[in-house]
């Protein structure tokens, strides 16, 4: 068992593969997205490489962004009138 036989990607994966960080990023051109999105049409394997990718990505951003602070609508009410902003507010209208 010293035959090592690996199913090595194809040359057309090795260098579509090579760009699915772009892709997923969206800073591909269009060109190369078409060519890619063709590949991925007929090659399993650089699907599920873009797939797991795309999930990778999706769960980072979510992991690293903050949920934006939310407001209680009671709480801006009376912050306007703290700050006497609801005048403000109606003059807006002009
Ligand atoms: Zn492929």
């Amino acid at each position: 068992m010293t035959t090592l036989h690996t199913h090595t990607a194809s040359s057309d994966c090795q260098h579509l593969l090579s760009q699915l960080n772009d892709y997923a990023d969206g800073e591909l051109s269009a060109q190369l997205c078409q060519e890619l999105e063709a590949h991925l049409a007929h090659c399993e394997n650089c699907s599920i490489v873009l797939d797991t990718l795309h999930k990778t990505i999706y769960l980072v951003r979510h992991l690293n962004s903050t949920p934006p602070p939310h407001i209680p609508l009671s709480v801006e009410n009376r912050l306007f009138a703290i700050l006497d902003l609801q005048d403000f507010l109606d003059q807006g209208s002009d």
